[in-house]
């Protein structure tokens, strides 16, 4: 697998791999950068065809995660964990949560662990019995489900992808197509849907698909229509990573592509570009879902409820601000950009703070 070396180009500063022979737990925590702070990043629970596919998968969020603590002003790293199940219906159990709190403990707060796909508010109160570095439980850790927040910061940059597009805020009469109604896409629906957009949906699971459409109105595709062709203004991706690649951008029929899912371009170092060069505007996935990490790492730093809540309006702001740096350009690149300007802001007020200058 070359570990080092994905490291190097990744830039990653830290790769731990644990097991524990009693629960067969198998995990990767990655840090990719602390250099801002602590780094808190969800835990995937996740039935990899490969533990290279894990590795990949653990290495590319995490460094996401980087780019989105920066992104969103907050004084935090970027990490990430994976659970690698042995099957798809591995049940989620206290002693495998407990175990991997362990892991989570030895590295001292270094990361913070937090919910992902798979990983539930309970489950995270199971890994806290172990460790205090866990956000997003609701009775030994704290901060709860950060889906409702991921969905306002992903509406909050549809806003901005808007007014970009040189059209109103404004919802009604628009038709917006969500991949993915779990956690994070069925609040978005809703909050769609209650500012009058009409909302086409897609779920693998019948069940979360059925919910979206008789609480809130939604209307299911058919299963012989693919939802990344339909004629609509806002596509939205809210499952799994990697669904814009080069086949999918060019039979693309939206306007606009925003939504909560992690690391949407296959291939950020030409899908950014190419989605550009369709006319089609992309909101960068670690800016639109900044929403969750700002809550959970904002309960985190001690931030109030206000300012927290106000960080989540300003990813109206910061989507405009990466869409003026794109210029014509990619979005995601700029994105990257926007985020690395702020480490390394940070980087060096460190070093100011660290040579003798505590007031400047
Ligand atoms: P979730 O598991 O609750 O929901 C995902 C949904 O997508 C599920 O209902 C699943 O059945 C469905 N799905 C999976 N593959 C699909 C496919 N090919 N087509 C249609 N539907 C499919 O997860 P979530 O918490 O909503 O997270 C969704 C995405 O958002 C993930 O990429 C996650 O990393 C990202 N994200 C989540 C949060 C959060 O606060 N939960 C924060 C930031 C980013």
């Amino acid at each position: 697998m070359n570990v080092l070396s994905q490291m190097q180009s990744y830039g990653h500063e830290r790769v731990t791999f644990h097991q524990d022979a009693k629960t067969g737990l198998k995990a990767i925590i990655a840090i990719h950068s602390t250099v801002l702070g602590n780094a808190l990043g969800g835990t995937r629970r996740w039935a990899y065809a490969s533990e290279a596919d894990a590795m990949h998968d653990v290495l590319r969020l995490s460094e996401g995660m980087t780019y989105k603590a920066a992104a969103s002003g907050l004084a935090m790293g970027g990490a990430k964990s994976v659970i690698i199940m042995p099957n798809a219906n591995q049940q989620p159990t206290e002693a495998e949560a407990r175990a991997m709190g362990r892991f989570v403990d030895t590295l001292a707060g270094k990361y913070i662990a937090a919910e992902d796909v798979g990983v539930s508010p309970q489950y995270c109160d199971w890994m806290a019995m172990e460790t205090k570095h866990v956000m997003g439980g609701n009775t030994v850790s704290h901060g709860g489900d950060p889906s409702p927040y991921t969905a306002l910061g992903c509406f909050n940059s549809m806003k901005a992808c808007l007014t970009h597009t040189g059209r109103k805020a404004d919802f009604s009469n628009l038709t917006v197509a969500i991949q993915g109604v779990g956690a994070t896409g069925y609040r978005l629906a809703k909050l769609l849907r209650a500012a009058g957009a009409a909302v086409l949906v897609t779920d693998v699971h019948v069940p979360t698909m059925k919910r979206a459409v008789e609480e809130l109105g939604c209307v299911a595709l058919g299963n012989d229509k693919n939802l990344f062709e339909q004629k609509v203004d806002i596509l939205a991706p809210c499952a799994l990573g990697g669904m814009l690649d080069a086949k999918t951008i060019a039979n693309l029929n939206c306007s606009i592509v925003c939504g909560t899912a992690n690391n949407q371009l296959a291939n950020p170092s030409t899908d950014g570009d190419a989605i550009a060069k369709r006319g089609i505007l992309y909101s960068p996935d670690f800016i639109a879902n900044a929403g969750g990490l700002i809550r959970l790492a904002g309960l985190y730093l001690g931030m109030t409820e206000a300012e927290i809540d106000q960080k989540i309006v300003d990813i109206e702001q910061i989507t405009t601000e990466v869409f003026a740096l794109a210029n014509t350009g990619s979005t995601g690149a700029a994105a990257i950009a926007f985020a690395k300007v702020k480490i390394a802001a940070g980087a060096s007020k460190k070093v100011l703070v660290g040579a003798g200058g505590g007031s400047r």
